[in-house]
Parts: C-alpha cells; structure tokens; sequence
C-alpha cells in the first residue's frame, strides 16, 4: 500500500467519522477504531478504509487493535467524551471513571501503542482531540474539565519528550460541536440533548475534521502546536449569545 496510513479512533460518529472522511479525501488510506462495529464498517466502507474494533478503555482491545496497523503515519486520538454534569458535591464516580479511562487512558494506551510506528515511519503525526474543556472550567463540568485538562498535559509532554524527532503535535480545542456528544453526556435524553444546542448555531463535525485535516497536511517542518476553534456565537465555555 503507498498511501500514508492514518489511524482515527472514535471513528464511527461525529468528529471522528468526519475525519475519516476528510482524511481519505486528503490521500490517506485511513484505519478506524470504536466500540460499535457495524457503524464503523459503514463509514470505513464509504472511505475505502479499515475498520477494527477498538474499545480504548481496554488495555488488551488496544494491543490487538496496534498489531494490526501495519505502519502508521498520523494517529487522531479522538475517542472520548463527556458523563454526566454534577456539581462536585455531588460527583459521580462512575462518571469520573469513565472520562479518565476514555480520554486520559485512552490516549495514553493508544498513542504508546503507536508511537514506534509513527516514528519509523519518519514523518509521524499525532493529533489529539481534547476540548476548550482543557482550558476552562464551567459548574457541573469538573470531571469532563479535569479529564480534558489531564489528557491536554499528556499529549503536550509528548512534544518535548519527542524533541528532535521525526514526529508531530497538534492538540485541537474544540468549543460547541454538534455530534451525539450531548446525547451521551445525559445518557440518551434527546430534549436535554438538543437544548445545548438551542439558538446558536455551533460548529459541525465537518467544521472541525477540515482544521485536523488542514494541521496533518502541513509540510513536515511545521507543527500546529495547538488550535482553538469555536462557533462565531461561543465566547467561552459559560458564554454563548443565543436567539430566540
Ligand atoms: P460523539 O459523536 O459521541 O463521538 C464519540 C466517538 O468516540 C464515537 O465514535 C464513539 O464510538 C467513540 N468512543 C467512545 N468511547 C470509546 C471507547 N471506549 N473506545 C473507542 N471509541 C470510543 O462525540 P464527538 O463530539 O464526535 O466527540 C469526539 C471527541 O471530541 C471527544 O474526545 C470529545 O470529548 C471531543 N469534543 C467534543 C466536543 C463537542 O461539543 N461535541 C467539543 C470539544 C471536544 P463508539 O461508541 O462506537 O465506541
């Protein structure tokens, strides 16, 4: 195979599927990984990619999924998300637990894993999708804000320990983002879910796969250290001009 390989975890719904997509258009023959298989094949099939199933929770999915990607020459470090949206004194630990395993753990597992590959190949990319969560806090978000925070401090130690080699870092921040994100946070309540998103208009997952796609087609010299995208309507976290 002479197309470069690129590694998409998360893959099978918003941000990720779309960066599949992106990322087969920009010449990449792109390997996607998530839990729900058939929903992968379905987005691999439309790329003419690989789909294998990948829970990054598990050390052991993990493992197999790696020793199967022959070579690797980008890796987007996209699986993960939100639960829940207790105030601390009411922290759900489950919750927590599972932000840290999908976001921290996640990214540390499978970036490790892949790590030697990117670097053999001799002009490694890792991309890691953390959220403006990484930089802010906001009430009821500190399990999702202290998760982000830990993977962002993971993925930027990963720039000075690789200094000098041939591999690059990009963390992308991303604001309000339409996806099934809201819907997991409160566990499949579709009117919860769609009122984070009344009267603005926020950014796509299309919006947001085009910038990774645009930081991993760089020349190899340049490294998009980090990249902070919003809707227009989102100042912060707390701070959106809705209407209606
Ligand atoms: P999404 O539509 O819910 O997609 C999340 C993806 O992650 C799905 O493909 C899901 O696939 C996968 N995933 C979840 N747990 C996984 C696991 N244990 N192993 C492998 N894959 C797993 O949400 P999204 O908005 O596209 O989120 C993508 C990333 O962007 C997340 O890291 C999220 O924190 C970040 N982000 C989102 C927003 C936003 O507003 N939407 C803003 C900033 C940052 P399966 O369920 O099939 O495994």
């Amino acid at each position: 195979m002479n197309k470069p390989i690129a590694v998409v975890t998360g893959a099978s719904a918003g941000i990720g599927a779309a960066t599949a997509r992106h990322l087969a258009a920009a010449g990449f023959h792109v390997v996607l990984g998530a839990r729900r298989l058939d929903r992968l094949t379905e987005v691999a099939d439309s790329v003419g990619g690989t789909a294998i199933e990948l829970d990054v929770t598990d050390p052991a999915s993990v493992a197999a999924f790696a020793d199967r990607v022959p070579e690797c020459h980008a890796l987007v470090n996209n699986a993960g998300g939100a639960k829940g949206l207790e105030r601390v004194d009411a922290a759900d630990e489950d919750n927590w637990n599972w932000m840290y395993e999908a976001n921290v753990l996640g990214t540390l597992r499978v970036t490790k894993a892949l790590l030697p590959k990117l670097i053999a190949s001799g002009n490694g990319h890792v991309v890691t999708v953390t959220s403006i969560a990484a930089i802010e806090v906001y009430d009821g978000g500190s399990g999702y804000t202290a998760a982000k925070h830990a993977q962002s401090a993971l993925h930027r130690t990963l720039r000075g320990e690789h200094l000098g080699e041939p591999v690059r870092f990009t963390e992308v921040l991303p604001g309000m983002v339409e996806t099934e994100f809201s819907l997991v946070r409160f566990n499949g309540d579709t009117t919860r879910a769609n009122k984070v998103y009344e009267g603005i208009t926020p950014l796509t997952a299309d919006d947001v796969a085009e910038v990774i796609a645009f930081a991993l087609t760089r020349p190899p010299h340049v490294n998009l250290d980090q990249i902070v995208l919003k809707p227009r309507a989102q100042a912060s976290a707390t701070r959106a001009h809705r209407t209606g």
